[in-house]
């Protein structure tokens, strides 16, 4: 495990270029980190063709590069197997794959177990499904501060749950989820487990076979990689069960005017022409990821998350949503300002080079539970430093005098 640099930022080639922008946005897109961008070069210049079609040298070096980038993501989720892992365009195609595939496992009366606090990506689907079936969906309640208040599950996790889809750690409140609690539950029942991993990776490799869960979605450009790609893990024996979602070249077994057969997981769920470059470029951000000293990269983002949550208690008027420091919760931290417009407070921001997120955060059933339609989020990741803290305290208290 190598040590951690004093500053990652020039290793961001566009942090890099624009030393004075304080991006405090990584919560909707995390900066490229240089490895993913040489990779994709890399490939696209030595190894570009088709994958699992050709037999030419060119063919055969994309196949093993796109392999390889599938045992790369195996690993950065301590995967059962590369088979496990399913490449898609992102977190919410991983997620309307489960809700399609799985979903189509299920029958009306069955029941699915979300939460109020769900990025849209992993609310609709659901809803959607319920449509379609006639499934029961219910959810899991928040508390005050937002975190998924587990104790009304006894009730809702009977023989009826099939499976439970929350997220790992919440794009408003920066809230862990409680998984261990969950999974316990669902194991008593015979449910399955989805966690949506999207903002979860940021923060460091994750053990899906210690989570004890059965599916696992992220998006590559929330950590550090290209977008257009994302993974979707799920356990061997769960995939192997399910019907493919799309349909196209590539899935198939065997194709005849009568019918057709399905090919094994992981091809079975990745109909088409798969985002290959990406896919590399994810690999190599993974594994960059991989030879970080996690513990330093967590104690300089919680000492960043107490700083600036120091600050934004200062700011009289200012209502913090979600957990206290002290609770389990990553460095996302969302607020309010009574009579002020997220949208207002972010661009005057802009103007002090600073590139934070104001809006519904496409969580709209979280934000009516929290008591408010609109919040303004700052979210730190590995390569922010004190100086956008305290960019952005100054920045508010600016943005504070103009907007009053
Ligand atoms: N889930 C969560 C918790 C998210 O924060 C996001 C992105 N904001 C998504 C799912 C969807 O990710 P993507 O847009 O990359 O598909």
């Amino acid at each position: 495990m190598s040590a951690m640099p004093a500053s990652l930022r020039d290793e961001f080639p566009l942090l890099a270029a624009e030393p004075d922008l304080h991006y405090l946005d990584s919560a909707a897109t995390s900066q490229i980190h240089r490895s993913a961008m040489d990779a994709v070069l890399h490939h696209e210049t030595t190894s570009r063709a088709n994958v699992s079609r050709g037999t030419y040298r060119l063919a055969e070096a994309a196949d093993l590069a796109y392999e390889r980038a599938r045992q790369t993501a195996a690993r950065f989720l301590n995967a059962g197997s590369p088979d496990e892992i399913i490449f898609t365009s992102g977190a919410t195609a991983a997620l309307n794959l489960v809700a399609h595939a799985f979903g189509n496992t299920l029958q009306a009366g069955d029941r699915v177990l979300i939460s109020v606090a769900e990025h849209h990506s992993n609310f609709v689907p659901w809803q959607m499904l319920r449509e379609r079936t006639g499934i029961e969906l219910a959810m899991i309640p928040v508390t005050a501060s937002g975190q998924l208040d587990l104790a009304l599950l006894p009730e809702l996790m009977d023989s009826k749950c099939r499976l439970v889809a929350v997220t790992h750690l919440s794009n408003v409140t920066g809230a862990w989820t409680d998984v261990a609690t969950l999974v316990e539950a669902a194991r008593k029942v015979g449910a399955k487990v989805l966690l949506d991993g999207a903002q979860a990776v940021q923060h460091g490799p994750q053990d899906v076979r210690a989570l004890g869960v059965d599916f696992y979605a992220f998006s590559g450009h929330k950590c550090f990689a290209p977008g257009g790609v994302g993974v979707l893990w799920g356990r061997g024996e769960v995939l192997a069960a399910m019907p493919p979602f799309l349909a196209g070249g590539g899935m198939i077994a065997s194709v005849s005017l009568e019918a057709t057969t399905w090919a094994e997981p992981p091809q079975r769920f990745e109909a088409g022409t798969p985002p290959i470059a990406q896919a590399v470029g994810l690999a190599a951000a993974l594994e960059w990821m991989m030879g970080l000293d996690w513990r330093q990269v967590h104690a300089r983002e919680s000492r960043l998350c107490e700083l600036l949550i120091e600050g934004l208690q200062r700011i009289p008027g200012l209502r913090l949503l979600g957990p206290e420091m002290s609770a389990q919760r990553a460095p996302i931290v969302s607020f309010d300002i009574p009579g002020l417009h997220p949208h207002d407070i972010c661009q005057v921001l802009d103007t002090h080079r600073l590139a934070l997120r104001g809006g519904h955060h496409c969580a709209q059933p979280l934000l009516a539970a929290l008591g408010v339609e609109v919040c303004t989020r700052a979210s730190i990741a590995l390569y922010n430093d004190e100086a956008d803290i305290h960019a952005l305290l100054d920045g508010l208290t600016f943005a504070l005098r103009e907007l009053a």
